[in-house]
């Protein structure tokens, strides 16, 4: 066989930035900033009081690598499901309290493992400071301040006629100022907007201002579509900057799709190791096998991969070859046939038909070598 040159850069193993210095919690089993991993999260959408589903949905949250979990507590029977969801879930469980101090207390009692209150929602909050701090040292529970542009405190409205950076930081900074007087700092802080560039610049400010970790999130981002594309503009821009401890995607879609779309971000950045990648070329005129379709039937054939690979999919000979001397495995098509590659050498030539099977085939036993050898790298798979 002949070595191909193929030019596709390498994967970058040096995450995009230096992280922030920023102190470390611990929710439950979970690190959160000094340097953690950051870790991605999401939010359940059943009815906390409905044990069963809410489990449920979680196990399947878990499967689909989600670290933390959020559950809502509205009312009084979804604190009284708390003891048994907490205890029951593989990953910790943080309680989202909104309005009812009540239900802070309630959520520390029932051992979860964080409680994120939203202060803008939370009537005389600034009372209860000094309770809910002493609960939460008594119990070891780490406290998310969550400020939300939609309910940002009345106050600080007045103060700048809208939820500006300046605004969220500093409502954040606030309640934080609030919990730091009863000598409490086991806290986490988000300050989410819709939009991406206020989101941003607000959590530029509270990076520099503190030393606290931060959630982030790009809040109510809509639709699968644009809240994947304003979460990944919004995190990447942080993040690049090495801010960010923690993620979570908010999507108008069920909440397994945000961590899929957490996870990739952070792989995207370094931050986390490459799984399956697949580089397929955007196909043109030169094409000469239908690459999209190629493309993802080799990314449905290879799903749940765990072991690192990188799959190249081109759709000539033209740049072929050479974008997939890097991948761990590539096609190049043309003439009605694929060449398959490994590390760069063509093992292989098959008709059109069989270039699916092939790749997955060769796949399999290069995931089956890795795992043999304990080796781990970036997985790659080029479709051209
Ligand atoms: S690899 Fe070939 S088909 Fe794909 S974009 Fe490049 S030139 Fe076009």
């Amino acid at each position: 066989m002949t070595a191909i040159p193929l030019g596709l850069p390498e994967v970058p193993v040096r995450p995009i930035a230096e992280r922030r210095v920023s102190q470390r919690i611990q929710v439950g089993p979970v690190a959160v900033g000094g340097g953690a991993p950051v870790s991605v999260q999401s939010m359940t959408t059943t009815r906390t009081s409905d044990i069963g589903a809410t489990l449920q949905q979680i196990a399947e949250l878990t499967a689909a690598g989600c670290q933390i979990v959020r559950v809502a507590c509205p009312t009084q029977d979804d604190a009284d499901a708390l003891p048994v969801i907490a205890r029951k879930s593989q990953i910790p469980v943080i309680a989202d309290i909104h309005f009812q101090p009540k239900y802070v207390f309630a959520a520390i009692e029932a051992g979860c493992a964080a409680v994120r209150v939203n202060p803008g929602n939370i009537k005389q909050f600034d009372d209860k400071v000094k309770e809910i701090a002493k609960a939460a040292k008594d119990h070891g529970t780490p406290i998310r301040i969550g400020v939300n542009a939609g309910s940002l405190d009345r106050r600080l409205l007045q103060k700048y006629g809208r939820a500006t950076p300046e605004a969220l930081a500093e409502s954040a900074l606030w309640e934080a100022s609030l919990f730091e007087e009863h000598d409490f700092r086991d806290i986490k802080i988000s300050v989410k907007h819709n939009d991406p560039v206020v989101m941003v610049e607000a959590y530029r400010q509270l990076a520099a201002r503190c030393d606290y970790p931060l959630h982030l999130g790009v809040t109510e981002a809509g639709p699968a579509f644009q809240g994947t594309i304003k979460s990944a503009v919004a995190f990447g821009a942080l993040l690049s900057r090495g801010i960010g401890d923690t993620i979570r995607v908010s999507l108008s879609a069920p909440p397994v799709e945000e961590i899929k779309v957490g996870i990739q971000i952070l792989q995207s950045l370094g931050l986390r190791e490459r799984r399956l990648e697949i580089v397929s070329c955007p196909s043109c005129g030169r094409a000469q096998v239908d690459v999209y379709k190629l493309a993802e039937e080799v990314t449905a054939g290879l799903e749940g991969m765990e072991v690192p690979l990188r799959v190249a999919v081109m759709g000539c000979v033209v740049n072929g070859p050479g974008e997939a001397r890097e991948a761990d495995l590539g096609v190049a098509s043309g003439n009605g046939k694929g060449q398959i590659f490994v590390r760069g050498e063509v093992v292989r030539t098959v008709p059109e038909s069989k270039i699916v099977e092939t790749l997955i085939e060769e796949a399999m036993r290069i995931a089956e070598q890795r795992e043999k050898d304990g080796a781990s790298g970036a997985p790659s798979v080029t479709v051209s």
